[in-house]
């Protein structure tokens, strides 16, 4: 098997009705980044920068977070990479920035909040990137965004930033992508602004699925109690597809989701072209897309969706269909 999915690392991923796919990896620390190689994927969809902050037992300093960040885009060879700001809190904590005891976690002081709170964190995560990225191209996205206005907050300090570097003769990013990651549900209801807002979206739907469902990620009891590929968050995620269609804006989806082959399967079937998971599912993914008549699932798929009166479940549709198209 391992050595099947080596083999398909030089393959292009398209499906075999032609349907051209983008195949990304996530990643958090150089060790990852030999990865790429392996894998074959044609980037870094999602770049976790609170992991070096995770690991170290101080705040990295500036030039410490710059370095890691040019290091990574020296790794990735002209790949792009996509680096999303700190997203701290919640799960992910960070030892020596101890916040107060929350409640609900989850639902706190994180991600964005805390960045927006804190603008000098911030603004030295967007300078060292900035910096990193000199001459070449840079990608950022923000993590769990409620409101649109939040990334305009965000924007303006990266203005600031950017006019500094200028003003001290320092050399930009020679083109910069400001996106953001779709996980909480509100931004649902406000996916034009959002997408007139930023140059792409990339779903998370780890955290996506637990605010939808209200079951949290963490906690074995209830995180298996729905499904993923059932109807409620699939129509969340087609729609997102459709809005990203109506508006023009790229759409990934960098979640667990899309690192299993069911579940990869649905994502191409509603209208993903651009997944990013974790390396290595890309194998396995590829391998799944190269034999999917997407077209063909889509158009199972779609009016399934849009039952009101359904008897079967829709994963069990999509491994009959799985079993009966190889
Ligand atoms: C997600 O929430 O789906 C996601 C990709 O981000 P993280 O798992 O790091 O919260
Ligand atoms: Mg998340």
């Amino acid at each position: 098997r391992q050595e099947q999915y080596r083999a398909l690392r030089a393959v292009d991923p398209v499906t075999k009705d032609g349907r051209e796919i983008n195949l990304q990896m996530n990643a958090g620390l150089l060790v990852d980044l030999p990865h790429l190689n392996e894998s074959g994927a044609s980037g870094i969809g999602l770049f976790r920068t609170e992991l070096q902050f995770m690991i170290a037992s101080t705040m990295p300093k500036a030039e410490e977070q710059e370095a890691f960040y040019r290091n990574v885009l020296k790794h990735a060879g002209g790949r792009p990479v996509t680096f999303r700001t700190l997203d701290i809190g919640g799960d992910k904590v960070v030892p020596y920035f101890r916040a107060a005891e929350e409640e609900n976690p989850a639902l706190g002081w994180r991600a964005i909040r805390l960045s927006l709170d804190r603008p000098g964190l911030l603004r030295t995560q967007l300078r060292a990137m900035l910096r990193a990225a000199a001459g070449n191209d840079l990608r950022l996205m923000l993590p769990m965004v409620t409101e649109v206005s939040e990334l305009k907050e965000v924007r303006d300090l990266l203005q600031k930033e950017i006019q500094r570097q200028s003003k001290l003769g320092e050399q930009l990013p020679k083109k910069l992508q400001f996106g953001a990651m779709l996980e909480v549900p509100a931004l649902l209801w406000q996916l034009d602004e959002l997408m007139a807002e930023v140059d792409f979206v990339s779903v998370g739907s780890n955290d996506l699925f637990q605010f939808a469902m209200a079951v949290d990620r963490g906690n074995a009891r209830v995180s298996d109690r729905f499904d993923t590929l059932g109807r409620p968050f699939l129509r969340i995620l087609r729609d997102i597809v459709r809005a990203g269609e109506r508006n023009d804006t790229s759409v990934t989806l960098c979640g667990e989701m899309a690192s299993k082959p069911i579940s990869a399967m649905a994502l191409l079937g509603i209208g993903f072209r651009s997944v990013s998971m974790s390396p290595a599912a890309i194998g396995p993914v590829k391998s799944m897309l190269l034999s999917l008549d997407a077209g063909k699932l889509e158009s199972l798929l779609m009016p399934a969706l849009d039952d009101l009166k359904p008897t079967v479940s829709i994963r069990r549709i999509l491994t009959d269909f799985a079993a009966e198209n190889g």
